[in-house]
């Protein structure tokens, strides 16, 4: 299959190419486009036969379930049994944006969307274009990250280009990305709303809107065997070629010790900060952004991740960071990249 890509002028939109990527959609295929988050691989979510193309585009285990995202707060209420308040109160605050519910489904959502799952994920996302292509589309489309399972999610439409060329007919190009990470993910079905993958939107912000929230334990506990509630959290993810370690404590200790790390090795890769940056004497080093600037880090990490797979480094060193706030998802998306692989140099 030709994958074609068109570019998007997020100034002057071309009307023919949604209506062209909303007609693959209601006809059961499926399109790539950029969210503020990622690229999303979307299909018709309504369509059981369209969801399982995406599951066979990504090599993504059938349990792993698909985010229905939605462009019309009407829309919700025809897919899920019941909209609870704590809802219509993180909706009015977060949507459209970064954030994602996890509501009871009613019989309109197939279990091929869900994986088998009586609950169902909805997003409502604020970029122009996937909110225009979600409307062509019929209302409803299921996108999980457009990357092949287990690679970094994809923040450009290059990168998409590199895991789906052949197996998808359209990508709508928008450019980069704005944030980077995926979303945060708010579980309602429960007592207590859970937050099972930090995101954007931090726990501080949910709770600033609930009161109450709690952070999944799966994900406090990632090394200790409980499961995480988000079927697609114990996967391995984002994970590149190389191994990645990440290095804790003291700056000027870090530094050393991944100095002295990558003078052993072939051709190692280094993940730092504008801080740091001129002190690695070694290998491949990128720069992710200022320590201080968070949001920056956010949005170039997934794609250093991918240049060290395109440039063959053989071992991969990164600094630490703080996990307060946007930090606490940036940390959680580099444990899974490492395999949970962390040094604490501290002593
Ligand atoms: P992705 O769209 O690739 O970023 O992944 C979607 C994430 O949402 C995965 O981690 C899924 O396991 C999670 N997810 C989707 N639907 C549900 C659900 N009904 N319950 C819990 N987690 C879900
Ligand atoms: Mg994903």
């Amino acid at each position: 299959m030709e994958t074609e890509i068109i570019k998007i002028d997020r100034e002057r939109p071309d009307m023919e190419a949604f209506q062209k990527a909303g007609k693959i959609l209601k006809e059961g295929g499926l399109v790539a486009f950029p969210t503020e988050t990622v690229y999303g691989l979307g299909a018709n979510a309504l369509d059981e036969e369209a969801s399982r193309k995406i599951y066979a585009a990504k090599g993504r285990p059938s349990d792993n379930p698909l985010i229905v995202h939605i462009a019309r707060m009407e829309d919700l209420e025809k897919i899920v049994k019941r909209v609870p308040e704590e809802a219509v109160k993180l909706a009015e605050r977060f949507w459209p944006g970064p954030m994602t519910l996890i509501l009871e489904k009613n019989g309109h959502v197939p279990y091929g969307t869900t994986g088998g799952l009586e609950t169902v994920a909805v997003r409502m996302p604020s970029d122009p274009i996937a909110r225009e292509l979600i409307l062509q589309g019929g209302g409803y489309v299921a996108a999980p990250s457009a990357n092949t399972s287990g690679r970094p999610s994809p923040t450009t439409a290059r990168h998409v280009y590199e895991d789906m060329k052949g197996k998808i007919p359209l990508i709508l190009d928008g450019g980069a990305v704005e944030i980077g990470l995926e979303s945060t993910i708010v579980d309602l079905t429960d007592q207590i709303p859970t937050i099972l993958r930090p995101g954007y939107i931090t726990l501080e912000m949910i709770q600033d809107v609930l009161g109450q929230v709690q952070m999944d334990r799966g994900l406090i506990a990632a090394d200790s065997g409980v499961r995480p509630k988000a079927p697609g959290m114990k996967y391995r993810h984002y994970a590149p070629k190389a191994q990645l370690k990440i290095v804790e404590g003291p700056v000027d200790k870090v530094v050393a010790y991944i100095n002295k790390e990558a003078s052993g090795r072939k051709k190692p890769g280094i993940i730092c900060t504008e801080e740091t940056k001129d002190r690695y004497r070694y290998g491949d080093v990128k720069c992710i952004g200022a320590r201080t600037d968070e949001e920056a880090i956010a949005s170039h990490l997934f794609a250093v991740l991918r240049e060290f797979d395109d440039d063959g480094v053989d071992a991969i060193y990164s600094e630490s960071f703080e996990s307060p706030g946007l930090g606490q998802a940036i940390m959680n998306r580099l444990l899974k990249a490492a395999g949970h692989q962390r040094i604490d140099v501290t002593d």
